[in-house]
């Protein structure tokens, strides 16, 4: 039996309906932005495995950090003691993280950095008497699957079956061009009602909705509305952070900093899962008290694996050298060209790119949906010509690791170009 055939027997697949998808591909190896199946067909991963691995699969300074740290300490509780890793990697983060940033919550995985987020909203203010329970998102938001954060992502058909048991989450639109006075609008008659705790957002990118952008300008003045009005800021730079708009985070943008940031998927370079959410000193001394009631009772069996803080550690000296920084404007200055190129194309809508993000947006007929069958069959001609590609809808997007080399984004390019004469 295959890989793949075994799989089927006992394994169930992230956001699969079983019935009628394909069977998974059996993945062997992995080196740099290249992946291999069981049969040794070559896969040119287009979006770094959802978005985590920016700095090449199987990477040899990350590997070689895991295996000094579990050799020296693989694990130890984080409830009462404390290690080299997570100190220094608390240091090195507090470098690059917004000068207002001061305390670091460890966890696992974006949905959780997003529930301790929301958690900590809440409390905040019931440490203090006040009664202010709901969140401020965007609609068409992604912010996980748990469920505070799936409560707080606006893509309903994700939601649709928990709808009656969630927090409540109120939307305003995403001010996309055209859209920021409609969404300024909105969240000022949000913030008047002294009800909400929070806004959460995915800053200048929505990942999941299909790269959709929009500038800094209008996110600077929704978070200027909301700290003169008592609500915390929470930016989920989960899918952006880690140099993927360009910079080290898509805050850097900002002129205005938000009160909390989640981050996860490129943390640790794609190796383990971690995650972590930031906050400022004000938040943190809203829970500093005699009070033992006050404390923030939250913790996972995980919370800051030393091996995680060391593959984490490794993947920002990853980040930092000279050769990644050079890597990521490589690869934005060729989303640009190709961008230029295929605009005008006659099956092309509109496209966008921010630093190693690109979308193209495909004219259709009809609306296509998320998983549709539209959807389909651009993912299926993409896996045939081994390019790795989760289109959204009609929207066709590429995150490549920033290792990607020329040739294979240019073969990436030419296979989108290829798929608009085929769809
Ligand atoms: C992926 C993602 C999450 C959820 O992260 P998981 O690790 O899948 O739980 C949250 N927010 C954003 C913006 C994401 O892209």
């Amino acid at each position: 039996m295959t890989l793949a055939e075994r799989n089927q027997k006992h394994n169930w697949h992230p956001y699969t309906q079983h019935k009628t998808a394909q069977r998974p591909i059996a993945i062997v190896k992995g080196e740099g932005a290249l992946l291999w199946d069981e049969d040794g067909k070559e896969y040119i991963d287009a979006i770094a495995s959802w978005w985590v691995n920016p700095y090449g699969h199987s990477n040899p300074v990350i590997a070689e950090a895991i295996y000094k740290q579990l050799t020296t300490l693989e694990h130890v509780l984080f409830g009462g003691f404390t290690h080299e890793p997570a100190v220094e990697l608390s240091e090195k983060l507090m470098a690059i993280l917004p000068s207002n940033q001061n305390k670091l919550f460890y966890s696992d995985n974006g949905s959780t950095s997003v529930e301790i987020a929301i958690k900590v909203s809440m409390q905040y203010f019931f440490n203090q008497g006040i009664k202010k329970t709901k969140i401020i998102a965007f609609e068409d938001a992604f912010h996980g699957d748990t469920f505070g954060a799936m409560a707080a992502s606006g893509i309903s058909f994700f939601t649709e079956a928990f709808k009656d048991s969630l927090i409540e989450v109120v939307r305003i639109p995403v001010p996309t061009l055209g859209n920021e006075e409609a969404s300024i609008r909105a969240l000022t008659e949000l913030v008047i009602t002294n009800e909400c705790s929070a806004f959460i957002f995915e800053p200048l990118v929505q990942g999941a909705a299909g790269m959709v952008m929009y500038k800094p300008e209008v996110l600077d003045r929704l978070i200027a509305i909301c700290r003169e009005n008592q609500v915390f800021t929470i930016a989920d730079e989960v899918m952006t952070g880690f140099g993927k708009t360009g910079k080290n985070f898509a805050c850097d943008y900002l002129t205005q900093m938000p009160d909390m940031m989640c981050i996860s998927k490129a943390l640790t370079g794609g190796a383990i899962p971690m995650a972590i959410t930031s906050f400022t000193q004000e938040i943190f001394d809203g829970f500093y008290d005699d009070d033992i009631n006050k404390a923030l009772f939250h913790g996972h069996t995980f919370t800051a694996n030393p091996t995680g803080c060391a593959a984490a550690l490794a993947s920002l000296q990853l980040l930092q050298s000279e050769k990644m920084q050079a890597n990521i404007q490589r690869v934005h200055q060729s989303h640009l060209a190709f961008e230029n190129k295929i605009k005008k194309h006659p099956k092309v809508a509109t496209t966008r790119v921010l630093g190693v993000i690109f979308a193209l947006e495909i004219k259709t007929e009809n609306e296509e949906t998320y998983y549709g069958s539209f959807r389909n069959k651009l993912y299926n001609f993409f896996i045939e010509n081994g390019v790795i590609i989760r289109p959204v809808g009609n929207i066709v997007y590429i995150l490549p690791p920033y290792v990607m080399t020329e040739n294979q984004l240019n073969k990436v390019y030419s296979k989108i170009e290829e798929v608009l004469d085929f769809i």
